[in-house]
């Protein structure tokens, strides 16, 4: 098992801080966040330390996101909620506060508080070719 000390999701996962379990088996634990954005809001992590997702194996995301599907249900049916979203956010910018891996599962209610801002671009003629060759080689350089 990999920890570090000055991890707070690593001292959940180890049971050194408390927290309110709901999930738990040798490589993932899922818990309540303790500032929900509405009742029932949960995390899922890997009990391991990882800070993005990138730095996961993919057998350990495929075991850990395999808790979503009940998760989410379980989220959804007890918050009376009507959808859920499943945020994963990786590094400062996008907003992520604790770096240890974490997918939040948060229940929505049209017309809920938290809103949803999406501001879709398009691409400049000629540059959608561009980025879909980088990162078609940059897959093919991580396979
Ligand atoms: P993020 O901004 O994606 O890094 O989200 C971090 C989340 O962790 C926030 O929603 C916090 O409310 C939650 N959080 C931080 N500390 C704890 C803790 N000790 N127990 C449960 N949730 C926590
Ligand atoms: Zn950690």
């Amino acid at each position: 098992m990999t920890a570090r000390d000055d991890c707070i999701f690593c001292k959940i996962a180890a049971g050194e801080t408390p927290s309110m379990k709901i999930l738990e088996d040798h490589q993932s634990v899922a818990f309540l966040d303790i500032h929900p954005l509405a009742e029932s809001h949960v995390l899922l992590i890997p009990k391991d330390h990882f800070e993005t997702l990138d730095e996961m194996s993919a057998s350990l995301v495929a075991a850990v996101t395999a808790h979503l599907p009940r998760l989410v249900a379980a989220v959804t049916s007890v918050a009376g909620a009507e959808g859920c979203n499943v945020l994963q956010n990786n590094g400062r910018a996008s907003g992520q506060v604790v770096p240890h891996v974490h997918f939040h599962v948060i229940p929505r209610r049209s017309g809920d508080a938290l809103g949803y801002r999406w501001p879709a671009g398009s691409y400049p003629a000629g540059r959608a070719e561009q980025v879909h060759a980088a990162l078609k080689q940059a897959l093919g350089r991580a396979m």
